[in-house]
């Protein structure tokens, strides 16, 4: 573990069997989950009450607003007042489970199913509004439960999507520090900025562990999402983890309609964004081939034609949507870059689904 003071208090975590946990606690159980998991854990929830299952798919925010109105609708008020709210799955399961646990004011207990997004350790409730993401409120859960066998019974592929979230240090790092020296933004801090340096390290140390998908892989992801989610907190906003990279994905699915795997996408797109600053993309290029996350672009379907007119037009969309300043609002990207980055992430190697 790294030498920094912590930046905010981590949510609790603890490593346990979540079905045994989530018996134990003797409340009712209103579960957002996604499937799979929830088809298999659902058996091991036998001795618990669950008062009702919402299946995760959909962040719009006219329809989670709408899930929660025919929820509380359809629940006794005294069994609602009682009730745990549990997210178990991926992302969306997360998100959803923050959303009904901040409009309810109840407990939250996340159980997140794979390593591949940093949904269960964040704050923020991040919702689909006309198009955009827009984040309404923060909800903290009471614990996250790591249950190891769990998260290594999903595909090896989602858990070493859990690369991206990391590795969006680099390019985010980079975006922060070039905003603030032309003073756009939120201002340079050295705190949050050690922390994502010393994430960078500790996952090119980890990156093999992460390939085999090994309990110490798992837990490096999980430790590196807690300390992330704080330090966001901490800060008020995500800059050191979070910059071109994620806004080009933004930006790509917004034009496509596609969803790809949030961490794949960014680990492509922290490939392609290093490229374009000119900032050591050999380094990436060693974490994605030693962790085996997919990043490449044919295996992501991303087209060169769907790429370069997500990074031309990017600056245009950063505006547009309000997002932070970066590497494509300072620097004018020319379409010579734009195939110099695609000739690079074209070069990453393939792996199978
Ligand atoms: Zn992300």
């Amino acid at each position: 573990m790294s030498e920094l003071p912590e930046l905010g208090t981590p949510f609790v975590c603890v490593e346990a069997d979540a079905a045994e946990l989530l018996t134990a606690r003797r409340t009712p159980l209103v579960v957002c989950a996604n499937e799979p998991p929830w088809s298999a854990v659902r058996p091991t929830l036998r001795g618990a009450d669950v008062l009702a299952e919402i299946e995760a798919w959909d962040m719009d925010v006219v329809r989670l607003s709408e899930m929660v109105d025919r929820l509380v609708a359809a629940t006794p008020p005294a069994q609602l007042d009682a009730a745990t709210i549990v997210g178990i799955g991926g992302g969306t399961a997360m998100d959803t489970a923050k959303y009904v646990a901040w409009r309810t004011g109840r407990p939250l207990v996340q159980v997140p199913s794979i390593t591949s997004v940093d949904a269960g350790f964040t704050d923020a409730i991040g919702v689909r509004d006309e198009g955009g993401v827009r984040y309404i409120g923060t909800v903290i859960p009471e614990v996250v439960v790591l249950d190891l066998p769990l998260i290594r019974s999903a595909p090896a592929r989602l858990n070493r999507a859990g690369v991206g979230d990391v590795l969006s240090c680099h390019t985010g790092l980079f975006d922060w520090r070039l905003a603030s020296e032309h003073g756009r933004g939120h201002p340079w801090h050295d705190g949050p900025a050690a922390l994502g340096a010393t994430l960078l390290d500790e996952l090119e140390a980890a990156a093999d562990e992460i390939g085999a998908v090994s309990e110490d892989g798992i837990r490096f992801l999980a430790g590196a999402y807690r300390r992330i989610g704080a330090a966001c907190a901490w800060a008020g906003h995500s800059r050191f983890e979070e910059g071109s990279e994620h806004f080009w994905a933004y930006a790509y699915e917004h034009a496509t309609g596609s969803h790809p795997v949030h961490g794949e996408i960014i680990a492509f797109a922290v490939c392609a964004l290093a490229h374009v600053q000119g900032n050591d993309p050999a380094r990436v290029r060693r974490i994605v081939e030693r962790s085996k996350v997919r990043a490449h672009p044919v295996d992501l379907g991303v087209t060169a034609a769907a790429f370069r007119s997500a990074l031309l037009g990017l600056r245009d969309y950063a505006r547009d949507n309000d997002l932070d300043v970066s590497v494509v609002d300072l620097v004018d990207v020319t379409p010579g870059q734009a195939e110099d980055a695609w000739s690079f992430v074209t070069s990453l190697p393939r792996v199978a689904g």
